[in-house]
């Protein structure tokens, strides 16, 4: 098949919850611009909604490209690499250990919002990073729950599906910044934890919760850290 620059990339993290396990596929090069790769398909995280862009390399025979960052310019998906390699095909891999600690850190970061927003506290921003994240949240709230730290715990599988804008329950997901998905977009992806959380996100999660193992949070007002131990 033949792709030209305008296309986007096929991102593979959002095939199900399973996507996000995906740590290495054959993809094609389509081009290099910006100062990284495009490439047919992708199973790498861009940098954007709360959540980190992955590392990771593109192998083929002896040569190695090495991607460092994944951004989104436009609707073009942008591995960033310092090497220049004049590759059509590899296999492309993610940096797994770190990438995983960001799944666990981002479910975590769901789990928390939900029980949060029960009790008082929008999340009006979240950021994740390998082991540690943090969330701001509209007011401060007076406790933090104990069901909070029994997430891992609780063992709640998660699920991925699409919904269309219209068949959207605004009150199941009031919890979540609906404003804020572009206009353009009908299909929503829906990622939901098990009786705990349903929200639209394009991030990477864990198929179930008690792969987050042992985790500490701290209650510093309207910013709430938490972290892997
Ligand atoms: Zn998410």
């Amino acid at each position: 098949m033949k792709h030209s620059l305008n296309e986007s990339t096929e991102l593979l993290y959002l095939k199900g919850i399973e996507g996000s396990y995906i740590r290495e596929t054959e993809v094609s090069i389509i081009g290099y611009e910006n100062g990284g790769y495009i490439l047919d398909r992708t199973m790498m995280h861009y940098q954007g909604g709360g959540q980190p862009g992955d590392k990771g390399f593109i192998l083929s025979g002896e040569e190695r490209i090495r991607i460092y960052n994944v951004v989104k310019k436009g609707r073009k998906v942008i591995h960033l690499s310092m090497d220049k390699v004049d590759l059509k095909k590899g296999k492309l891999t993610v940096n797994w250990e770190r990438r995983y600690k960001i799944m666990k850190m981002h479910t975590l970061q769901h789990g928390l919002s939900s029980y949060f927003f029960n009790e008082g506290g929008m999340t009006v921003e979240s950021e994740v990073f390998p082991g540690y994240g943090y969330v701001v949240l509209d007011k401060e709230i007076k406790r933090i729950p104990e069901e909070a730290y029994e997430i891992s715990r609780k063992a709640l599988p998660l699920k991925r599906y699409d919904l269309s804008r219209g068949d959207l329950d605004p009150d199941t997901l009031k919890r979540c910044n609906l404003e804020k998905l572009p206009k353009s977009i009908n299909t929503i992806s829906i990622v939901e934890i098990q009786g705990l959380d349903i929200c639209a996100c394009a991030g990477t999660h864990l198929l179930n919760t008690k792969e987050i193992g042992d985790y500490w949070i701290r209650n510093t007002g309207k910013k709430i850290e938490f972290g892997l131990f």
